[in-house]
Parts: C-alpha cells; structure tokens; sequence
C-alpha cells in the first residue's frame, strides 16, 4: 500500500506530559482512506488532524455502521517504538468489519496504516511509567441515503492521542454494580464486534451504576440475566479456589486482547484458567464465603482494573478494596512486556519502523 502524505504548515502545541489523562489531546495528523463499491479501498494518505464534512443524510449518523479498535503504542527505554499484538485487533477489526457489512482491511495494510501514522508522530509518545500513544482505527459508512443498507462508501480512518496513566499512585480498586434489567449483548447480536452500538446502548446502565455511587456496571447474559459476561467495557475474571474464571467468548463477549494475552500467561505461570460460564449466585456466594480471592476488569486502555466493591440486589461485597497478588503480577507482566522492560518470550511486541 502506498500512504500518500500531506504535510500541515504549523505544527500544535504539544500539551503537557505529565498530565495527559484519556482522550484529551490529539496529535498533528491522522491516516484515511476511502472505500467505493465499484472501486475497492482507494488513496490511503496521512494528512492533518482536523475536522471532516458530513452530508446531513450520511448514513453513520442515522443507523450507527460503525466499528473500532483500541492499542497502543510504547516507547522504550532505549527509544524503539512497540505495538502489542496489532495483528490480533487487524483480525478482531475483520470480524468486526464483516458483522456490520463492512469491507475488510487487508491486515498488513491495517498494521502499515498504523505503523506509518505512529512512525511519523514518534514526538508524540510520552514515556513516564503508564503513558502510552492510544491508537484508534475506525470504521464508518460516509455517503448520504435514508434507506437502511450497507453504504456504498466508507472511511478507515486511525487518530491517536497521548494518553496518561490510568492509576497516579499504583493500581485503584473500582466500585461494581451487577445490572440485572439492561443487558449489553445477546447471541447472534453484535456483541463480538467492536462497534460503537454496542457502546451507545451501554451508557444508560453506566449511568445508573454512577447514580447509585459505583463507578462501572458488570452485566450479565442477555436471556437469563443469571451469567456474568464483562465489566463495563472489559472483559471480567474471577479468582475462585485458586482458579481464574472468566467468560468464554461465544457471540456476546467481546474477545479482548489483553484477555487472550492474560490467559496465555497465566496457564504459563501454571495457573488453572478455566473459561466457563459463572453465575452470579456462584459468584456472590464464593465472595460471601471466601473462595473468591480476586476479581479484575482487562482491557487495553486500563490493562487491569480491580474489582472492589461488588454489589448485587441488596448486597454488597467487599474485597477489603486490596490488589490482589494475581492481579499485581499480570499488570507487571503485560505492562511490562509491551513497555520492553521484560523480555517478549510470546513474541507479542511489534516494532514500529
Ligand atoms: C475493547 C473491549 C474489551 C477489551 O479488549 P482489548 O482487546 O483487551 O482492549 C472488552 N470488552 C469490550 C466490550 C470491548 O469493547
């Protein structure tokens, strides 16, 4: 693929470093390319970060063809540029993609499109222990028509955003709410593709989880309402007896890289992971009687977030708000894999060029 590239005259500010938090500042350029039913993924190019024109009938604004994915980039302590695992969210993207009837980006065009977007904004990755480069391709339907169908153009797109830490002073326990009346995902949905629907139709729960004072929402199955599937936009596991316990990935969870990644290491380390499906009932009662010895969030933005305080109907369990030994030794290992301070034996890190 042959990335065309634009140049802008001035160049932003860069913001302050030290104090980046999520999403709040944008780098100098982004990568785009078009899609055309009749002419197939068209003029890759890097050009300045800035807004794009909507007709008001574009058909993303009325019936939500979206899709997305999340990474990021690190730098290392001797300035190399790492990627984690970016053919896992190319793959994850043509699921996704292919669910909502949209084209598939070939996976080396998808890692290039990446590549080549970090590569020229290198000045943009901060370093202190945490921060890191987000990276966001997406996926959206462009061209104006009212009638529900698949779009006969589409824009791939990738923007990135200097990001902190998640956790100032080490990993934070978070507060959980089990929502038992909205659900997220059901089988034979979307709930496997990264698409921003799913996400749309999640924020009433968030919201009700925030006015009830707990920061994220753990929902259950989408037809029994009885088995725990994620834990606001993460996937959830479970320390039971010793064993790790998460929901396997049959249609309403979203396969989540650092879940796979997690998974791998904790069965190296000898660990039992066991991917099944858990009730809330059995949950409650191993956090009433003991066996559950830890409980965490995985995604790439936090990597780990823990669990600790779980409330169901009118109990409320807490895990003396405490990290846990299972969740401090994946949090070092993962970070410390993508970040190169531990040697990469998975062969997961991708070096940017
Ligand atoms: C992105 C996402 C995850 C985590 O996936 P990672 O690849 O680990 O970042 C989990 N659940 C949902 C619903 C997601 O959208």
């Amino acid at each position: 693929m042959k990335i065309r590239f634009e140049e802008r005259k001035v160049l932003k500010e860069k913001p302050d470093f030290n104090n980046l938090g999520f999403g709040k500042y944008y780098t100098d350029y982004m990568f785009m390319m078009d899609w055309y039913s009749d002419k197939g993924f068209t003029d890759p190019r890097i050009i300045p970060y800035g807004p794009i024109e909507f007709d008001p009938a574009s058909l993303v604004l009325h019936y939500a063809q979206e899709t997305f994915e999340g990474m990021k980039a690190y730098k290392t302590e001797d300035g190399r540029i790492l990627l984690f695992r970016p053919d896992m969210n190319a793959k994850r993207f043509q699921r996704s993609n292919a669910r909502l009837c949209m084209p598939e980006v070939p996976v080396e065009d998808f890692i290039q499109a990446v590549n080549d977007v970090v590569a020229k904004e290198k000045d943009w990755i901060p370093t202190a222990p945490g921060t890191s480069l987000y990276i966001r391709p997406y996926m959206f339907a462009y061209n104006a028509k009212l009638g529900v169908h698949a779009a006969d153009h589409y824009k791939f797109m990738v923007i990135l955003s200097p990001v902190g830490s998640y956790y100032k002073e080490g990993l934070k326990p978070v507060s959980i709410y089990v929502e038992d009346e909205l659900v997220r995902a059901v089988k034979g949905g979307t709930g496997y593709a990264k698409c921003g629907g799913n996400y749309a139709s999640s924020i009433l729960a968030q919201m009700k989880a925030e006015a009830k004072g707990f920061s994220q929402v753990l929902w259950l199955d989408g037809v029994e309402h009885k088995y725990v599937e994620e834990v606001g936009t993460m996937n959830a596991m479970f320390v039971i007896d010793g064993k790790i316990v998460t929901a396997p990935c049959e249609g309403s969870v979203l396969p989540g890289v650092t879940r796979d990644s997690m998974i791998k290491v904790l069965k190296d380390k000898g660990y039992v992971v066991e991917e099944r499906k858990l009730s809330i009932d059995e949950l409650m009662e191993a956090a009433k009687n003991g066996s559950l010895t830890e409980a965490f969030g995985t995604g790439t933005a936090a990597v780990i977030s823990p669990i600790g305080v779980l409330s169901y109907k009118d109990e409320v369990f807490f895990n003396n708000n405490k990290i846990g030994e299972i969740s401090q030794m994946l949090y070092d290992t993962l970070t410390g894999i993508q970040t190169g301070k531990l040697e990469d034996k998975y062969g997961w890190t991708y070096e940017v060029k």
